[in-house]
């Protein structure tokens, strides 16, 4: 079905500021409680409160069915990872929580993978390498830009440390929908697909794996895996396009606060 982009005007800039602003409080809040033996069915749980006490509502819960208010992915598990009962955190799991806000008719969505306890050098290059591929594809992603620009710039800097490039989810528009166009793959060829333009909001989410790119899906029909169950990282941000310049409207800042990082953005 054809979807056209949906361009926003500055009121709904300023919804989608408060949206994301929603999801990086709650962030924020889900880090304070990240550690070695934590449920993540309570991680969920405070993820939800966070939400809701802010006025706003869940953006994942019930989407196509989906179950939990956050999308908790632990080490081999890429995305999509649901919160069930007895599954808990370890040291030196990585754990990717994206989490989306839906306050006054707008969508805020980003993700960050975190460190559980003390992770080998090995993984924690791969999180610093991933974050490193979303700042530089946010480089990119200006107006007159392309999708494929920025899919390139993710593949080409990771492409460096031979990680795998997962093909088969990307990132995308967003706005009153969750989801909308334009697609925005983490590869590519510069100066190819659509062109970023004023008035567009969208998600970068690069979501990079330390063996190969190949996934499946479990048999509940979300939880995406590595084949080779070898680790994945995930970090998204969301972006406005706009007459001044492209802004980051996400923010790990409040992150960095509680986690101890000096984030770029
Ligand atoms: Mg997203
Ligand atoms: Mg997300």
């Amino acid at each position: 079905m054809f979807r056209r982009i949906k361009y926003k005007s500055e009121a709904d800039f300023a919804k989608l500021r408060q949206s994301a602003r929603v999801v990086a409080v709650t962030l924020a809040e889900v880090a304070k409680h990240i550690r070695p033996g934590v449920p993540l069915t309570y991680l969920d749980q405070i993820g939800e409160e966070c939400i809701r006490d802010h006025h706003a509502i869940p953006s994942f819960k019930g989407f196509e069915g989906y179950p939990a208010a956050l999308c908790l992915s632990v080490n081999d598990v890429v995305v999509h990872g649901i919160p069930k009962a007895g599954m808990y955190l370890n040291d030196g799991d990585i754990l990717s929580v994206d989490c989306g806000a839906l306050l006054d008719g707008f969508h805020g969505d980003f993700a960050y993978t975190f460190a559980v306890g003390e992770v080998s050098e090995e993984v924690r290059l791969l999180m610093e390498r991933t974050k490193e591929s979303l700042n530089k594809a946010i480089e990119v992603a200006v107006a007159g830009k392309t999708v494929g620009d920025i899919g390139h710039t993710v593949e080409a800097y990771v492409g460096k440390y031979n990680y795998g490039v997962v093909r088969e989810l990307c990132g995308h528009g967003i706005g009153k929908d969750m989801h909308e166009r334009p697609d925005i793959p983490n590869f590519g060829r510069p100066d190819s697909g659509d062109r970023l333009q004023e008035g567009m909001c969208i998600c970068i989410e690069p979501m990079i794996t330390l063996g190969s790119h190949k996934i499946y899906m479990e048999k509940d029909g979300w939880t995406i895996r590595t084949r080779d169950h070898k680790p994945a990282a995930h970090y998204e941000h969301q972006l406005a396009i706009t007459a001044k310049g492209t802004e980051v409207i996400s923010s790990y800042k409040l992150i960095g606060e509680v986690i101890g990082t000096n984030e770029l953005y």
